[in-house]
């Protein structure tokens, strides 16, 4: 693999989890770590740097915003994050401010850069970098419902006796309340899964509640989520940095809507190829139009639309 540079902008929970997990997971030749608190970047480079022995990432350093727009991959988790009780909603007006102050920074930026949002509310905010980055849409995605897919996919793999990597379900729309289960193409090994023995209507109900709500009850417990949303992080960057053209859920442009949500698409080395929307019960529609509508009302109040 050739030499690579992954910078992460915003040096918190998140972002110095996200780190460790590239270091881990050997992704990148050189890591960056930006944070406008300068001491808290360098305490976690300190303390990352302790991680390199036992990998072949080479360096981690701590580095400036226009330093970020020349990396291979950019992971932007500066931010405020929920406090206990909040919606992700409720960060919009400044986490906005804060990731236009990032992007402008980053300028001018490498024209193959591929960005990726995960500060909350994740599907807006994506949009909103995209749009402040003048990059193309396949170059700028969110992290959106791969979390939410994967939690589902455990919870369902467990109950049937089934790895998770064989359950096929996609969580769809926005990464909140308002996100949408295809339960209608779910499938084991091509079995639906509304077919199957045994698997009933308030399976499903609870699978999706429990979904919705395991965010609120971890920040609940211990203040913040950051080891799951890492992996998913580290899981792109792998797709990207080995081009697998593997079908993971992110929050991307979707055309019939005309703005990012989550739905299925391959990730290349050129970002996100492409799309896979499943096909949708009318119900499942209906929601998803709904989910889609949440997203613009909250695009719409910002001006970013
Ligand atoms: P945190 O408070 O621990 O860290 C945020 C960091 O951003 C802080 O260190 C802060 O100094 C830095 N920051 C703020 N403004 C900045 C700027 N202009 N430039 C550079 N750095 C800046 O928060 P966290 O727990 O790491 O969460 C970060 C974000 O990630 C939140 O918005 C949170 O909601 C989101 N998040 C998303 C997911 C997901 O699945 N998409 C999961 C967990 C958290």
């Amino acid at each position: 693999m050739k030499q690579s540079t992954i910078a992460v902008v915003g040096a918190g929970v998140v972002g110095s989890t996200t780190a460790y997990t590239l270091i881990m997971h050997n992704l990148a030749s050189h890591i960056l770590l930006v944070d406008v608190n300068d001491s808290k970047c360098r305490g976690e480079v300190l303390d990352l740097s302790d991680v390199l022995s036992f990998s072949s990432t080479a360096t981690i350093e701590t580095g400036s915003l226009s330093q970020a727009g020349q990396a291979d991959i950019a992971i932007i988790a500066a931010g405020i994050a929920q406090k206990p009780g909040q919606t992700r909603a409720e960060l919009l007006e400044e986490n906005h401010r804060i990731i236009r102050t990032v992007i402008e920074g980053m300028k001018p930026l490498r024209k193959d850069l591929i960005i990726i949002v995960v500060t909350n509310p994740v599907d807006v905010l994506t949009s909103v970098a995209q749009q402040a980055s003048g990059l193309p849409h396949q170059q700028v995605f969110g992290s959106g419902t791969m979390l939410d897919t994967q939690r589902l996919r455990h919870m369902i793999g467990s109950a049937c006796a089934v790895a998770e990597e064989s359950v096929h379900v996609h969580v769809l729309g926005e990464h909140a309340d308002s996100q949408v289960v295809a339960w209608s193409s779910a499938c084991i090994a091509g079995t639906p899964l509304l077919e199957m023995k045994g698997i009933t209507a308030d399976m499903l109900e609870s699978w999706a509640k429990q979904t919705r709500a395991k965010a609120y009850e971890i920040i609940a417990c211990k203040g913040s989520t950051a080891f799951g949303v890492a992996a998913c992080v580290a899981a792109y960057c792998t797709n990207i940095l080995f081009d697998t053209h593997r079908i993971t859920t992110v929050s991307t442009y979707v055309e019939r809507y005309g703005l990012y949500m989550s739905c299925p698409a391959t990730l290349t080395a050129q970002g996100v190829g492409a799309r896979f929307l499943p096909p949708l019960s009318p119900i499942e529609k209906d929601a998803l139009d709904r989910s889609a509508q949440v997203i613009k009302d909250a695009l719409i109040a910002i001006g970013a639309r």
